[in-house]
């Protein structure tokens, strides 16, 4: 289908693109990669009256450590974070993650403030950023907040905190300890596909193999992202043995609770979440420890 008429302007920087969101407010939808808003327009899902386009703002598009966090910048691309030797080493599972994302195409487009803000709970990265307690920085006419990720999302498909006249600007990520491991696990039906089911999960370790600190968070596995909380906390003053890996999981399922739909029947993508919890926890578990499996 052919998208319903709409105006388009472009921003040059952060304050601009705030200005225009605030004279435009509910009648404006950003535009960054494209990727998720233009087909909700082509099936007019969407038909916002502007498009606020911030794909020039080139001050959005960065990815450092400082102060005790990786800041990344909200236009960076997909394919920016699959290809940082930084990301590699430091934060496997935001390369996990990013890699698992379509195809490189679509990578190269997708933009990471942008997986976060569609709010899909199909999308990777929400899940992801549950499990490193991410922050959220936006950027509105009042000046700059920062808010935890668990605040960013709500339990509603598609909704965020984000008011109309604020700006995703950068996420923030808590720099890893010295004995920290991190994984995100996908299942799809074919390469390229959303996820049957995703899991994301972190680990810290002290030097007994104790973990001293937990994420866990599942994609599809609800009509919103989830952050298993019960499995985080029973995880913690524990060693990852088998046992331990299977009680997690079991409780992180049973967080879950899925739609039957195209992509398996709700007992299925429940099995899964148990099943990719052990072997996302067993990755992390592995880089932790210096090892990839
Ligand atoms: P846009 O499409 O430009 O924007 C999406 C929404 O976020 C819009 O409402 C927009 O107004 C808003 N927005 C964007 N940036 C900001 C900002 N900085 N501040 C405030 N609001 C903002 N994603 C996955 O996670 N996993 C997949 O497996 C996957 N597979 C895909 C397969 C295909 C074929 C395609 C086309 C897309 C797929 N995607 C997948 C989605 C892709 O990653 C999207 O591009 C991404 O979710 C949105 O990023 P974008 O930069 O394209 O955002």
């Amino acid at each position: 289908m052919i998208p319903d008429a709409f105006d388009y302007a472009e921003a040059h920087s952060i304050v601009e693109a705030v200005e225009l969101l605030g004279h435009y407010r509910d009648d404006a939808k950003i535009l960054a990669g494209g990727h998720s808003l233009i087909p909700l327009l082509r099936f007019r899902l969407a038909a916002p009256t502007v498009l606020i386009d911030i794909s020039k703002v080139d001050e959005l598009e960065y990815m450092h450590e400082a102060d005790g966090a990786l800041h990344i910048g909200a236009m960076t691309r997909e394919s920016a974070l699959d290809t940082s030797s930084l990301i590699l080493e430091r934060y496997p599972i935001l390369h996990d993650t990013a890699m698992s994302i379509a195809d490189p195409t679509v990578r190269n487009w997708a933009t990471i403030g942008g997986n976060l803000a569609h709010a899909d709970p199909a999308n990777d990265h929400p899940a992801t950023m549950l499990a490193l307690n991410a922050s959220i920085v936006i950027t509105g006419p009042a000046g700059q907040r920062v808010i935890p990720v668990t605040e960013f999302f709500t339990d509603i498909a598609f909704e965020t905190a984000l008011q109309p006249d604020e700006l995703l600007t950068e996420i923030r990520i808590p720099m890893p300890g010295e004995r920290a491991g991190s994984a995100y696990v996908k299942l799809k039906r074919k390469i390229g596909d959303y996820a049957i089911i995703g899991v994301a999960a972190c680990v810290e370790l002290d030097t007994n193999g104790v973990v001293t600190q937990a994420g866990i968070a599942l994609t599809n596995a609800a009509p919103y992202s989830i952050k298993a909380r019960d499995a985080e906390q029973f995880l913690v003053g524990k060693s990852l043995d088998d046992a331990t890996l299977h009680q997690v999981a079991d409780l992180a399922a049973a967080d879950a609770h899925p739609l039957s739909d195209g992509r398996g029947p709700a007992e299925y993508k429940q099995a899964m979440v148990r099943t990719l919890c052990v072997r996302a926890l067993r990755l992390a578990l592995a880089r932790a420890n210096g090892r990839d499996l």
